[in-house]
């Protein structure tokens, strides 16, 4: 194994994610030497993924609704923002040639709806202002003399830093890299982890053979869900999701994949209300049921006294009891209450993003971790959770530029002669 060279001014940033490039920016703007290093052939994968969504990069709401998305971190999260919030997020996506617009719902895409054109640029900036990346090199932990091990295809190396951030990336997608290989890593330093728990996901539900062959795939549009957590506060949210094979996704679910999930555990499963007809009064519907049917078949008579067809009607048939169709009061409270029992989130690997990781108090205020001085977190690793709308990134990029300043305010303290804000070539 070659041995490490001492560099103290040569910072080593592990994961080539949005905070990781991120935290290189910071370091290099002010001098450092930077050496990126990603265990995939490439880096940030998983931002070129989301591009494929149309990279929801921030949020234009008011700052205090925005925190807010950050729940039981909004404290911690608000400092990040509080040194680069959305608007620099925008003007920095600006600076490397990528226009922003603010779509209907206040959620920020650049113009192309692409993450290639602006990772590109970025790489582009990064490299000349003398970062350098070191693809396939996996991050094994530390050797015995705290340098820094990583699998390469040279074989093992090892590498000293003057300081390192971690932003390895939380537990899903681990195709594209961030695969939570470093939990074991960090738990025998014995840093206070969070198990890493899925966020944004899908969830398990028990569906009949009918529903899933003729279903799955099908979108169910234009409804709302409310869930009771088991501490009694309701929540609900209006959209769309979709049925899948095993259960239900998409963005109406993932808005509320947390308490659902949290639910779960709590007592066993969770049950949504479904609420197919948003749009109508449940007296109203009452009575427009209440129209004697004739000869007419219940399905008839839900289109065309409900609007009930096609997904929707499976679901009903599929969520009641045929005694509960018999009576238009019954009928018209299912459908502005269906209930849909979720047994169980779908596997870390599939969901958006992660809930847990790198508890907080395991951390200062500059993201470096108490136990190992000089070794800083950043990103999705961190334990931090928020629902989709551009607030994950968000928090990724600025996590990762708060590391960074972390890391230089760091080395001014403790080695102030050798953090010389001189370029080192
Ligand atoms: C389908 C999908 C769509 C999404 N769309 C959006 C969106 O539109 N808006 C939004 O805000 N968020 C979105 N997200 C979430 C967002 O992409 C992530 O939150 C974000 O990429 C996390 O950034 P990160 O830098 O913390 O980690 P990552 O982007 O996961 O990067 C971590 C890096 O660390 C590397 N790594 C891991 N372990 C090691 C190791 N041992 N050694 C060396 N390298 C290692 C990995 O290879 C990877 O490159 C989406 C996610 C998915 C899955």
């Amino acid at each position: 194994m070659p041995a490490a060279e001492p560099q103290p001014r040569t910072i080593a940033v592990i994961g080539g994610g949005p905070a990781g490039l991120m935290a290189a920016e910071v370091l290099s703007k002010a001098g450092m030497r930077v050496e990126v290093f990603d265990a995939m052939p490439s880096v940030a994968r998983k931002f070129l993924l989301a591009g494929r969504g149309g990279l929801n990069l921030t949020h234009a709401e008011a700052p205090e609704q925005f925190v807010a998305r950050y729940g039981t971190r909004r404290e911690e999260v608000g400092r990040w923002l509080a040194e680069f919030g959305p608007q620099q997020l925008r003007d920095w996506a600006h600076a490397l040639g990528i226009e922003t617009f603010v779509g209907s719902s206040g959620r920020v895409f650049p113009q192309e709806m692409k993450a290639a054109p602006l990772l590109r640029a970025w790489l582009h900036r990064l490299r000349g202002a003398g970062v350098s990346f070191h693809a396939r090199h996996r991050w094994l932990g530390w050797d015995g003399d705290g340098s820094l091990r990583f699998a390469s295809p040279a074989g093992e190396l090892k590498v000293g830093a003057g300081a390192t951030v971690l932003a390895l990336g939380g537990g899903s997608w681990a195709r594209l890299g961030s695969d939570g290989a470093w939990v074991p890593l960090l738990a025998a330093r014995g840093i206070e982890l969070q198990t890493l728990r899925p966020a944004n996901c899908g969830f398990n539900v028990a569906w009949s053979g009918h529903l899933r062959q003729r279903f799955a795939g099908t979108p169910v549009k234009n409804v709302s869900a409310t869930y009771v957590a088991p501490d009694g506060t309701a929540i609900r949210r209006a959209g769309e999701f979709l049925i899948t094979t095993d259960g239900v996704e998409g963005n109406l679910i993932y808005a509320l994949s947390a308490p659902l999930r949290d639910g779960i555990e709590a007592s066993g499963d969770a049950t949504l209300q479904i609420d197919l007809v948003p749009e109508r009064e449940l007296q109203r519907l009452t009575q427009d049921l209440a129209h004697p049917r004739g000869r007419d078949s219940l399905a008839n008579h839900l289109r065309r006294r409900a609007g009930i067809s096609g997904v929707k009607a499976a679901l009903l048939y599929e969520c009641a009891a045929a005694a509960d169709l018999a009576t238009p009061e019954r009928l018209a409270a299912l459908i502005k209450a269906l209930p849909l029992c979720l047994d169980s989130p779908r596997p870390l690997d599939e969901a958006i993003s992660s809930a847990g990781g790198v508890d907080f108090a395991a951390l200062d205020r500059n993201l470096m971790l108490k136990a190992l001085p000089g070794t800083f977190c950043a990103g999705e690793m961190l334990d931090w959770e928020a629902p989709t709308g551009g607030y994950l990134l968000t928090a990724c990029f600025v996590s990762g530029h708060a590391a960074g300043l972390g890391v230089l305010r760091w080395l001014a303290r403790v080695q102030p002669a050798k953090a010389d804000p001189h370029p080192a070539r």
